[in-house]
């Protein structure tokens, strides 16, 4: 069983408790989805989660524009991943594809987020480009103004959703000015003409990937999110929110492998008694404890903070992101060692934590680029 006294920290109020409570029982009721076809997979589960009000989180309401409230998306994702994976990939997705609507959408764009919340549409996220993966300010899409419309040619990479997204947020080149000032956000829906699948890319923690083309694509002036030549703001305040949240992701991981981790050491008996008994495993559990509990204090910091009222939390969320994925890795690949052979036994719950884990310390920011920006903003005192 989870550790979830730290749902009284004051980091929460009655109403994270309780929805803490409402997640975990859901999990309990609909999860695992069959995984055959992963596409089928991740469908069912945006339908499942919108049609019993999860994704009402991950993204305002049109009506009423409340901001998002961080510490609940980091608790769903926390209880998501501690059950399945694949559940909180929906999940997220959900809120980073909708992200720079909910933030910067006109009341038009909006609209989408009905559908988002809903489980009716599928969003995405398309930033990454084969050349501007850490280096985001290069990317090389281009948007060319037409009239009231604008053209996008170029390919995106490694986009989650890819194939199966009813809608694309899409950052290009519109050259307002150099580098990073001269990008633009569009908001793409998947079945415009000129948008297409050219590579589905498999992965070690399988989830709908893929290569896109934009050959010609025409969207209306309308489409543009916030203004022209702010779409690195843009990005970069989506991922100011959702960083944190992949922290939460891995702190679910890393519970669920120290449970595991636990429930074994009691259970298998070595040298003439438990393997829990053994001080060099104990110490494996204390670690893993400590890394777990300080994740989840940074994690839950960044989330507190933006909540409270903080304009950018960069440095709290690049520091929960950093820390809480790279101990989540190490937590993991101790509960892989305790299990022996059977740690690695394809199908094994701790053989899929040790996919899962790893992609996180790489996307949204890798680990390197979290340090590079945690040393700026503590070098130039923010
Ligand atoms: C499973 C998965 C899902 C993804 N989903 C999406 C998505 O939905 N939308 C999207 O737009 N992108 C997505 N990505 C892309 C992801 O954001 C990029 O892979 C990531 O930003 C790294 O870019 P890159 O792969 O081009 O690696 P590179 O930029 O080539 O970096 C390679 C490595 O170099 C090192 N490095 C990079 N910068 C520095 C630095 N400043 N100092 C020191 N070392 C450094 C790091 O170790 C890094 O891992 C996804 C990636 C994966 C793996």
């Amino acid at each position: 069983m989870a550790d979830t006294t730290f749902l009284s920290w004051p980091f929460f109020t009655d109403r994270h408790r309780a929805l803490a409570e409402g997640i975990e029982r859901w999990c309990a009721t609909k999860l695992p989805v069959g995984r055959a076809d992963v596409d089928a997979a991740c469908r069912e589960l945006v339908q499942q989660l919108g049609c019993d009000g999860w994704l009402n989180h991950t993204a305002p309401d049109p009506q009423q524009l409340s901001p998002l409230d961080v510490r609940t998306l980091c608790l769903i994702r926390e209880i998501l991943a501690r059950h399945d994976g694949l559940a909180d990939f929906a999940f997220a997705m959900q809120g980073l594809g909708a992200g720079p609507v909910s933030l910067f959408g006109s009341a038009e764009q909006r609209h989408w987020l009905r559908r988002s919340r809903s489980g009716q549409a599928i969003a995405a996220f398309a930033l990454t480009e084969e050349q501007s993966g850490s280096d985001v300010a290069n990317i090389a899409m281009t948007a060319r103004r037409d009239g009231d419309a604008y053209i996008l040619d170029g390919e995106k990479t490694w986009i989650s959703n890819g194939g199966i997204a009813d809608i694309y947020v899409v950052f290009a080149r519109t050259g307002e000015a150099s580098g990073a000032k001269g990008l633009s956000a569009f908001l793409v829906p998947g079945a415009t003409a000129g948008l297409s699948v050219v590579e589905r890319i498999e992965v070690i923690a399988p989830h709908p990937l893929a290569r896109l083309r934009f050959d010609r694509v025409r969207v209306p002036g309308s489409a543009v999110v916030g203004a022209a030549g702010e779409g690195f703001k843009i990005a970069m305040a989506t991922l100011d929110i959702f960083r944190a949240t992949v922290g939460a992701a891995a702190l679910g991981l890393a519970r669920r492998a120290l449970d595991e981790a636990g429930a074994r050491a009691r259970k298998r008996q070595l040298f003439g008694g438990p393997l829990a008994d053994l001080q060099l495993v104990q110490g494996y559990i204390a670690d893993m404890a400590v890394d777990i509990d300080a994740a989840a204090l940074l994690v839950y910091r960044a989330a507190w903070a933006k909540d409270s009222g903080a304009l950018r939390v960069t440095r709290e969320a690049s520091m929960a992101k950093l820390f809480a994925t790279e101990r989540a890795q190490a937590v993991i690949d101790k509960a892989v060692q305790l299990h022996g052979g059977d740690g690695v036994r394809r199908g094994h719950i701790v053989e899929r934590l040790y996919r899962e884990i790893r992609a996180l310390r790489i996307y949204e920011g890798a680990s390197e680029v979290q340090k590079v920006v945690i040393a700026r903003q503590v070098l130039s005192g923010a």
